[in-house]
């Protein structure tokens, strides 16, 4: 291994973070061809063979080679493809509902099962341990395209927002087994005891139609709002059927009804909304349910998400036996943006 000799450079260096040796190109901030030490080749090597490939295929480039040859292949796709839509975004839009974002719409449908992919198609790859924050950023990205409030509320924006929604609430959800992340990585929840001093049962919207959610005529049990805002259970819209979690859904602060983002990690604790203007802190209601009712509802969903696996990957062996009978044919989603 090379000796660093950047003296001292090396604590914002990526390599450092890498812990891989500097090289010359690292401090110029223009590495050359052959580094993998710049910010996404670093989130490139943090994705599976398996991730990067599908990755390189919805780009439509070629998912053929080891490692150290899709490592480079993505990440510097994905450091030019940023300079690119930078300057894209300066241009005035060419409109929502235009040839991109059908595109963009068929690709999210196309890629329902495979959630991080999804994800990825806001252009910046996601994986199962990529950070709450990350996949809300690509959530909100892919939404403000895709929303069916911008397409007419078409058949397939509808599909393609129900599909979005379940990828970010599923996929950064902490109660989820995935193979994908590290043991340990992400804790399950804690039940904990703990007062309602300063709680709120706290307003929550529909990210597709905007209605209230757990509206008495939606006749729910009192631990709705603990399940679902715990992550543990996704809910039905009593206005559009959208199915959602806690993640996806939009919340308001009960102290200034602005607007924050919420994560399930947030429940047992007080916290301030994050406007300038709204300083005070609140905590989430806690309604009294049995151990018993809890471990009900966890083992109902656990059962259900089997069967979603179970189904998931029937349709892409499916898919799989339908590409192997047509060999010629490889046409890769092609980026809207
Ligand atoms: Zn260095
Ligand atoms: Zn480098
Ligand atoms: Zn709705
Ligand atoms: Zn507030």
């Amino acid at each position: 291994m090379a000796e660093c000799n950047c003296r001292g450079k090396c604590a914002t260096c990526p390599c450092a973070k890498a812990k891989d040796p500097c090289t010359d190109a690292c401090h110029k901030g223009s590495p050359n061809e052959s580094c993998i030490n710049f910010q996404e080749a670093l989130q490139v090597k943090a994705m599976s063979v398996s991730e990067i490939r599908k990755a390189l295929a919805s780009y439509g480039l070629s998912p053929i080679g080891d490692k150290s040859e899709l490592m480079p292949r993505l990440a510097h796709h994905l450091r030019n493809q940023k300079g690119d839509s930078a300057v894209k975004e300066e241009t005035p839009s060419a409109g929502a509902g235009g040839g991109n974002a059908k595109t963009l719409i068929d690709d999210i449908i196309r890629y329902q099962d495979e959630h991080a992919i999804l994800l990825s198609l806001a252009g910046v790859p996601i994986t199962s341990a990529s950070s709450v924050a990350a996949m809300r950023k690509a959530y909100l990205k892919l939404s403000l395209k895709i929303h069916p409030d911008k397409h007419d509320s078409s058949a397939e924006s509808k599909a393609a927002f129900q599909a979005l929604v379940n990828a970010f609430d599923t996929l950064s959800n902490p109660e989820e087994e995935d193979d994908d992340v590290p043991s340990g990585k992400r804790k399950k929840a804690e039940r904990v005891e703990r007062s309602n001093d300063n709680c709120y049962e706290t307003h929550i919207y529909c990210p597709k139609c905007h209605i209230p959610w757990n509206t008495p005529d939606l006749g729910l049990e009192k631990g709705a709002y603990n399940f679902f805002m715990m992550g543990i259970k996704q809910y039905g819209c009593g206005g559009c059927l959208l199915r959602f979690g806690c993640v996806t859904a939009v919340h308001h602060c009960p102290l200034c009804d602005k607007e924050f983002d919420y994560d399930p990690s947030d429940y047992h604790r007080q916290i301030n909304c994050g406007n300038a203007k709204c300083t005070g802190k609140f905590g989430f209601w806690y309604h009294p349910v049995s151990a018993l009712r809890e471990r009900r509802i966890r083992s109902e969903v656990k059962a259900e998400q089997e069967k979603e696996h179970k189904r998931r990957n029937q349709r892409i062996r499916r898919a799989g036996r339908a590409k192997d009978r047509a060999p010629g044919e490889s046409c890769g989603p092609v980026l809207g943006f």
